[in-house]
This record gives C-alpha cells, sequence and structure tokens, in this order.
C-alpha cells in the first residue's frame, strides 16, 4: 500500500533544499516518490502516517567495519600488552577470529547490525574474517541483514596468515558470494582481502586471475593502515602498497580500500586518477596509534566514513573524528568536514558499487529513512543543522527501510532485540573461553 509520511522535518545535509521545516515524503512501493512542503493532497488508495514534527534524515553508511568484533566488547585483555601494530592484530583480532565459530558468528552478525539499525544505519560494508568457519559464512552474513532491512556488502579477508589451504577457502567463500548475489540489489558481494602485508606476490597473482571472471566486481582491503605494511611492500621491491596492487591490477574505481594512512603523493594520484574508494576510520586510527591521515589527502580522494568495528554510531564517529583532528591542529587551521563524509560520500560510494542510487532523499532511491523526536534548545534551520547533527542529536525513534518500519517508537519490529542481545551475551562468554585456549 502507498503511503505518505506527513509532518515532518526533512534534513538533506549537501542537497538542494537541505531543510524543509513542514514537509511530507510520499512512498511507492518501499521507495521515495517523491517529497515536499506540506500541505499535500493524498490520493484515494494512499494511507498518511502523521509523523508529528520528527526529523527525517537519509539511512546513513557505515563504509567499512568488521562485524565479526561485535562480541569484543569487555573481553579480557591480552596477558602482554601488544607493543606494536602486528603484535595487536595478533595477540587481540587474530585471536578473536579464529575462536569464532557458527554459533557465534551469527549472534555477531545478529548483534552487531542489530546496532547499526539502532543508530540509523542501514547500508553496511562489512569486512569478514573466521578462519575456523569459512564456508557459508557470507550467505549467513547475507541472510541476517535481508532479516533485518539492512543492505550489506559482503567481503571474507583472504591472507597467507592461516595457511595455503585456509587462503582457497576464503578465496572460494569469497566466490560463492559473488556469484550467488551479483544481481541482488540488496547485497553486494566484493572479494575480501585482508591487506597487502599477509598475502604473498603468488596469492596477488591468484586474486588477480579470480576476478577475470567476474570484470564488475570490487575488492575490499585494508591499504597502508600502519607504516608495517608500507615497509613490507619495500621488502618485497615494491615502491608502495599501491604500487604492489597496481602490479597486479587491483587498484580500480570499483575498488573499496580502507585507511590509506601511510600512502606516497604518487599514490595518492593513482587512486585519484583510478577514481578508486578510499574510507576513513578515525576511532580505530586513534585506538590502534597507527597515524592521522593527512586532511588534504582526504578531502582530494573524497573519502568516505567507516569505523572498522569500533562502534556501530555513524554520527558519533563524524563527531570524535573531528575531535581526533582537531587535538593534532593549531589554532586557526580549519577542520575536515566530517559530515560531508558521511552524508556525501558515504551515499555516492555505496550507490556507485551498488550500483543504484540510495542513502538519499530523492525520488527514486529506497527508502530508507530515519526519524528523530527531536526536541532542540536552539531553533534548527536551513544553516546550522551541521552543529544539530553532531552535538544534538541522540538515538533515532523510527528507522525504515524500503518502506518498512524496522524500528518503530525505539523498538525493533518483527526481530526479539532482547533475545539477540541475550544470545550475544551467552555466546561472548564461550567466544572469550576458546580465545584463552589458543595461543
Ligand atoms: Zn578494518
Amino acid at each position: 500500500m502507498n503511503k505518505v509520511l506527513t509532518h515532518l522535518r526533512i534534513l538533506r545535509p549537501y542537497s538542494e533544499p537541505a531543510f524543509i521545516e513542514t514537509g511530507w515524503i510520499r512512498l511507492i512501493d518501499g521507495r521515495i516518490a517523491a517529497f515536499g512542503e506540506m500541505p499535500v493532497l493524498l490520493e484515494p488508495e494512499e494511507t498518511e502516517i502523521n509523523m508529528s514534527g520528527k526529523l527525517v534524515l537519509p539511512g546513513m553508511v557505515n563504509a567499512h567495519t568488521h562485524l565479526y568484533s561485535t562480541l569484543a566488547m569487555g573481553m579480557p585483555p591480552p596477558s602482554r600488552a601488544p607493543v606494536n601494530f602486528r603484535q595487536i592484530l595478533e595477540s587481540v583480532w587474530w585471536r578473536l577470529d579464529r575462536a569464532l565459530d557458527e554459533d557465534s558468528i551469527r549472534v555477531s552478525f545478529q548483534a552487531g547490525l542489530l546496532a547499526c539499525l539502532r543508530t540509523g544505519v542501514t547500508t553496511v560494508f562489512d569486512h569478514h574474517s573466521s578462519p575456523a568457519w569459512i564456508k557459508g559464512s557470507l550467505t549467513l552474513l547475507a541472510d541476517v541483514a535481508r532479516e533485518m532491512g539492512i543492505k550489506i556488502s559482503t567481503a571474507y579477508e583472504v591472507s597467507d596468515r592461516n595457511g595455503a589451504e585456509n587462503f582457497q577457502q576464503g578465496l572460494a567463500e569469497n566466490l560463492t558470494t559473488m556469484e550467488r548475489y551479483q544481481n541482488d540489489p540488496v547485497v553486494h558481494p566484493m572479494l575480501g582481502l585482508h591487506a597487502s602485508f599477509t598475502l604473498s606476490d603468488e596469492s596477488l597473482e591468484t586474486v588477480r586471475r579470480a576476478l577475470d571472471d567476474f570484470p564488475e566486481t570490487g575488492i575490499h582491503i585494508h591499504l597502508a593502515e600502519d607504516i608495517t605494511d608500507h615497509h613490507d611492500s619495500g621488502e618485497r621491491g615494491y615502491q608502495s602498497v599501491v604500487q604492489r596492487l597496481s602490479e597486479y591490477d587491483l587498484i580500480h574505481s570499483h575498488n573499496l580500500y580502507a585507511h590509506g594512512i601511510h600512502i606516497t603523493p604518487d599514490d595518492a594520484d593513482t587512486l585519484f586518477n583510478s577514481n578508486a574508494n578510499l574510507v576513513h576510520n578515525p576511532t580505530s586510527n586513534a585506538n590502534n596509534r597507527v597515524g592521522i591521515l593527512n586532511g588534504v589527502t582526504l578531502e582530494l580522494l573524497g573519502y568516505g566514513l567507516g569505523t572498522d568495528g569500533m562502534q556501530a554510531n555513524l554520527l558519533d564517529e563524524a563527531r570524535t573524528g573531528a575531535l581526533i583532528r582537531s587535538s593534532k591542529m593549531t589554532q586557526g587551521q580549519p577542520n575536515v568536514d566530517y559530515l560531508k563524509l558521511l552524508f556525501e560520500n558515504n551515499p555516492r560510494i555505496a550507490s556507485k558499487l551498488f550500483g543504484y542510487n540510495l542513502n538519499w532523499i530523492e525520488p527514486g532511491v529506497p527508502a530508507d529513512l530515519v526519524f528523530y523526536d527531536y526536541q532542540a534548545r536552539t531553533e534548527l534551520s536551513y544553516e546550522n543543522w551541521a552543529a544539530h547533527l553532531l552535538y544534538g542529536l541522540g538515538q533515532p525513534d523510527d528507522v525504515m527501510t524500503d518502506g518498512a518500519f524496522m524500528i518503530r517508537n525505539g523498538d525493533p519490529v518483527g526481530i526479539d532485540g532482547r533475545e539477540i542481545l541475550e544470545n550475544a551475551r551467552v555466546a561472548s562468554g564461550r567466544l572469550w573461553q576458546a580465545m584463552e585456549k589458543l595461543k
């Protein structure tokens, strides 16, 4: 049934008009058909949903995350504190991913995606790793995302770090998913690679050849996150990570690169000229102390925004990212516009990779919308919406995907949120014990 949402404050960051004080949105078959200023004349077969002055934003995108780390919050720290990037990976994340089994993976996906939905994130680019349970893991992710109404990009991080057989299993899982979901509007399969420094030249060549059968499919990879990755390419005889990936034809406009902190000016040119998609993850970078992404590079390459598994909330990532950068700047220097990464670059990247427009409030776009019962202490206007986004908004009250409410008045619809969290608490205890047993 067609619906018209009425009495809305419509906020469309970086679009024109950016703000409509009293608006309506018409939905036909799960898509936005039109929007405008009140009043609106309803067609006979249409249902009006009065949104009582709520503020509406387009559903947000997380352009790089790891749902497999959902159950990491509060887990016991490693026995010896890691002192460099590789040790952080080895003692924390590569033990966590090896300890995952089918049950803890399912619960990680459910609890992780529920947290996304609750903060208004409706499109997620995931980078998955579970070496002990690979086959079927991406299909499981696609199934859970579909149940929750979330658009998902899948990728299994292939790597040599767990041996040749494990690399082949990861590659096969990617290829199966690429085959199965290539024409699915809500699942965008990508070929995942962990990072250049855990992949041999032979493995990169294998990936390159595998992609011959899928010319439209992109890779999703960590790029020069830490200086370690850059040094590794040097030791293998390449000038940089980007130069190494170029040798294997792995720099393309449909690829997704997370971080890109330790790249050279030549690399920035290569990435710019290839129209590659990059993702900035400021809270993760701060947490891992890998350095701060150059602000000029960030703006030049039109980076998107991700959370790298640190949190679900993208508005919080934007606010914290801006503050982390500010803390490294001198007075009078202009900061990077983090809301632009979230509300302009992310929808552009998501639309390009999924192959159709999404995460905008525009006619023809899926009705993925986030509603806030927002009572501000200062007037929200055409000029000052950015401050309200960064410092005013809390959790959304309602979240809609493809025209259906998935969260209504704070509660999930058709999803048992309490059961998911109860299962997650049980599974996390088991997971942490399994980690203890791994050396
Ligand atoms: Zn990552």
